[in-house]
């Protein structure tokens, strides 16, 4: 899908929605991300030189200097790999890593992702993704608070956190919101998952981004804003409720379940709900696997 842009950037006057994401160009753009990468398909070539050469933007192919042996270079749907940048020395370095091994530290900086968040990611890969999801070990990670930044909200961010056997429940979940008019691949402010929900650079990150959306794409923030500023109850990776309500004091109040859609139906009768009464929702329920409410309505 082709989205025009409220205001040029450059040269440049529409943008489509994938390939890169919203996210990663405004990170780029914004220089949070000193470079990008995308998978794409070839013939949207003569689109994204195009985009680099409006921009401004240096880009390179890794495959041709490294092959496919790269983590991301599993030959997904035929797709190839692009990184795009504004200093050729930094798509040459992420290259060059890229080609040396898979998901490693030096990737993750090289893509400018916050270091805290790069380990605390590597971290949960290594040691816990094969039985708890990173949403449920982000929160463990999360300082109790009362509400956190919405553009930290990636509980609808599958990207980087699928397991070999999530392939049909993703594809469900992703179905449900697209018909719904709700495109999961551009469902979040920034693209990657913060340590916390209370990273202090992950939340300047995502005013940033946010910023440049509501210059440049006001419709995309404010769909944004709707959905993702919002009370989630996390019961596990594609079972959450999205309320639409918020929590006053020591209440969840709500008017139903919205976007993001999960495949959970709603147990829960709209209303108020007491947030003592929200935490023992899990009694009765196995270790991990207990509900959360995760507050995303700060900002
Ligand atoms: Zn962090």
């Amino acid at each position: 899908m082709i989205t025009r842009l409220a205001k040029k950037i450059g040269a440049l006057s529409e943008i489509r929605d994938t390939d890169p994401g919203f996210s990663d160009l405004a990170a780029l753009l914004t220089g949070i991300k000193p470079v990008l990468y995308t998978d794409f398909d070839g013939a949207d070539w003569p689109y994204l030189k195009d985009l680099c050469l409006k921009l401004k933007m240096e880009y390179l192919l890794p495959e041709a200097l490294f092959g496919r042996k790269g983590f991301k270079a599993a030959p997904k749907y035929g797709k190839k790999m692009l990184l795009i940048g504004r200093k050729k020395k930094d798509l040459e370095a992420a290259a060059a890593s890229w080609g040396r091994a898979e998901t490693t530290r030096e990737w993750g900086l090289l893509l400018g992702y916050p270091p805290c968040c790069v380990d605390a990611y590597l971290d949960w890969k290594e040691n816990y993704s094969e039985r708890t999801d990173l949403i449920r070990r982000t929160h463990e990670l999360t300082p109790a608070a009362k509400k956190y930044h919405f553009g930290l909200n990636n509980v609808c961010n599958f990207f980087s956190r699928l397991t070999p056997g999530d392939a049909a429940l993703y594809r469900k979940v992703g179905d449900i919101n697209y018909k719904k008019g709700f495109p999961l691949a551009n469902m979040h402010v920034i693209s990657w998952h913060p340590c916390s929900y209370a990273c202090k650079k992950s939340a300047a990150a995502a005013d940033k981004i946010f910023s440049f959306f509501k210059v440049y794409l006001p419709e995309h923030a404010a769909m944004l804003r709707a959905v993702l500023a919002r009370p989630v109850l996390v019961y596990g990776k594609y079972e959450f409720l999205s309320f639409e309500g918020k929590v006053v004091k020591d209440e969840l109040r709500f008017s139903g379940v919205g976007a993001p859609y999960s495949l959970m139906d709603s147990p829960l009768r709209p209303g108020a709900l007491k947030l003592s009464a929200v935490a023992r929702l899990g009694a009765g329920r196995p270790a991990g696997k207990e509900p959360f409410l995760l507050n995303f309505s700060a900002k």
